[in-house]
């Protein structure tokens, strides 16, 4: 009889996991993507229409498959070094997920075009929007990152405020709706705040932008070979070992590419008390050199800047939008877990009492080997398992794609010996 395993979100990590279930499986497997995006693999990351919102990792670095580290640069044709449009990821993503199902016979892939509005455990199901419940031997969670709240300042501020608030720079449209005679403060500095900025600078539009450090991601540029780490990593068992080890390394950027790999590990072995220090002391710095801009977007970045349409500044983001300067605040700060087990389709696992926020409060826990989600008591809940952002907490780098597509490569390879299939 075919086994179903249901995967509730078709971004980048819920089609990576199909195709690496799709290639894995030996015998008959029903795989239902719940996603109500019209296209698999797209997510926030890989669905803006902006062919100038390039990919921040090099194209060597996101192939769907460990082992062949080319296949993305050799399918879109370009160097291992060359930063491509994000667009053109998500249709690698469908283009690999249409080759493997060619060679899966036995392996059916169902795009559901709904929202998953609850779960069940035991056995585990899906309640969706539109389309019913969807039960399945296991049920795999990849709904990316939490969406960005308003703040309070924001919701308790003035009833007549100057300004229109954009909660979510990267709903559809949203970028559409402003023109070259708003002037808009975005609040945050990092990778959106880039992306954002350059597409409404380059129709000259007016954008200022704020954080509380003033800091923008840095650059990729060229680096030496990364250089060997201790022998011994559990030398590294306080974020200030890890900060003087990288300071002691010639080059950063090479420092950053040899812990990549381990960080997770590392994260794992540091106690309750050190990940708290990192997140309060070094979350910031980490955060701007771990997840850098390209040399391109950067070079367009500061010409526009230089153009007088972007500035930036470090300061209280409350007070610039009280001083009736802008008619547009964007939030650019990010996912908020807060919100996160409150709503669909978390809220009914909370309910009955199979899932909690996972460490720091940052997206859920998670069994750190085998991503299946846990009760507060520590105990797997059987059969449903989180991918990707939703795990932050629990092993802090798992949000881009070469961590994504070793966990969906583990998890396929863990569903297949668990399912038979
Ligand atoms: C703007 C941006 C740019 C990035 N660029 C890069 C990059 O260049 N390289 C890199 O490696 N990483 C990048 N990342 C990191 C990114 O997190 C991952 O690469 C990847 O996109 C995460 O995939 P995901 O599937 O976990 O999340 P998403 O791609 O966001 O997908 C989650 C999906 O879940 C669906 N969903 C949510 N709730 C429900 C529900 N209740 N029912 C059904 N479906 C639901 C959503 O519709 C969405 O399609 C970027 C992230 C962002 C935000």
């Amino acid at each position: 009889m075919s086994k179903r395993v249901v995967i509730i979100g078709g971004g980048a990590a819920g089609t990576l996991v199909a195709i690496h279930m799709a290639s894995v499986a030996k015998s008959p497997l029903t795989i239902t993507v719940v996603e109500p995006r019209e296209r698999l693999g797209e997510g926030i990351a890989y669905s803006t229409p902006d062919f100038g919102h390039l990919l921040n990792v090099p194209a060597g670095g996101m192939s769907a498959f460990s082992a062949e580290p080319d296949h993305f640069r050799s399918a879109v044709d370009c160097a291992a070094s060359d930063f491509v449009a994000r667009r053109t990821y998500s249709r690698y993503l469908r283009d690999t997920l249409r080759a493997t199902l060619e060679k899966s016979p036995h392996v059916t892939l169902q795009h559901l075009r709904d929202s998953a509005s609850a779960i069940e455990d035991s056995p585990p199901s899906v309640d969706t929007s539109a389309s019913g419940v969807v039960s399945g031997d296991a049920v795999v969670l990849a709904l990316g990152n939490a969406a960005p709240t308003v703040p309070e300042w924001i919701a308790r501020g003035p009833a007549a405020s100057t300004y229109r608030v954009v909660v979510d720079p990267w709903l559809p449209g949203v970028l559409d709706s402003i023109g070259v005679d708003d002037r808009v403060l975005c609040v945050g500095t990092g990778l959106t705040f880039v992306d954002v900025a350059m597409t409404l600078a380059r129709r000259g539009v007016n954008i200022r932008g704020v954080s509380r450090h003033g800091l923008l991601p840095q650059v990729h540029a060229p680096m030496a070979a990364p250089p060997p780490l201790p022998d011994d990593l559990a030398t590294l068992r306080a974020p200030s070992d890890v900060l003087r080890w990288i300071r002691l390394q010639p080059d950063w950027r090479s420092a950053f590419a040899s812990l990549r790999p381990v960080t997770q590990r590392i994260w794992c072995s540091w106690t309750t008390f050190h990940q708290s220090q990192f997140l309060r002391h070094c979350r910031r710095q980490w955060d701007v050199h771990r997840h850098r801009m390209s040399q391109d977007v950067a070079n367009e970045f500061h010409t526009l800047a230089d153009a007088g349409l972007i500035a930036i500044q470090r300061g209280d983001a409350r007070a610039l939008a009280a001083t009736s300067e802008f008619s547009v605040v964007m939030l650019c700060t990010g996912p908020d877990d807060s919100a996160l087990l409150g709503s669909a389709p978390l809220a009914s696992l909370v309910l009955e009492g199979s899932i909690c926020p996972g460490p720091h409060g940052i997206g859920i826990a998670t069994d750190p080997r085998s991503g299946a989600v846990q009760r507060s008591d520590g105990s797997n809940l059987e059969g449903v398992y989180a991918i990707g952002p939703l795990r932050r907490g629990t092993l802090w780098e798992c949000t881009a794609i070469p961590e994504i597509r070793a966990e969906a490569e583990h998890l396929a390879a863990q569903l297949v010996e668990r399912l038979c299939v």
